[in-house]
């Protein structure tokens, strides 16, 4: 049995056999290799996202209080991080709250 593939080519309409790229005009058509492709491209796009967002992060208010090299300011930092917290646990579980009460 042998393990035969015609592929038409989506840029220009070629058939191609038992060919990963297009014989015309060089366009990547086996399927396997194309889902391989995209599923990285997507990975990379995932970690430039994370990137991002880390970068962010690092350029907020409360990370650099909290990373300054004095220690009050640290201090400070660290205080109001934690109110910060304490206020968005109880805001969300007043949320949770109201729709619970609301359902
Ligand atoms: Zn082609």
């Amino acid at each position: 049995m042998t393990n035969l593939s015609i592929i038409k080519c989506k840029a220009c309409g070629t058939f191609n056999r038992n060919l990963d790229y297009c014989s015309t005009c060089g366009e990547l058509i086996n399927p396997s290799l194309i889902r391989k492709k995209n599923i990285e491209k997507r990975k990379k796009k995932h970690k430039e996202h994370l990137k991002k967002e880390q970068v962010e992060a690092e350029n907020s208010l409360l990370y650099k209080l909290r990373n300054h090299h004095f220690w009050f300011i640290r201090a400070v930092g660290t205080i109001l991080y934690s109110v910060w917290v304490i206020v968005m646990a109880v805001g969300s579980f007043l949320a949770w709250l109201a729709a619970t009460i609301s359902a």
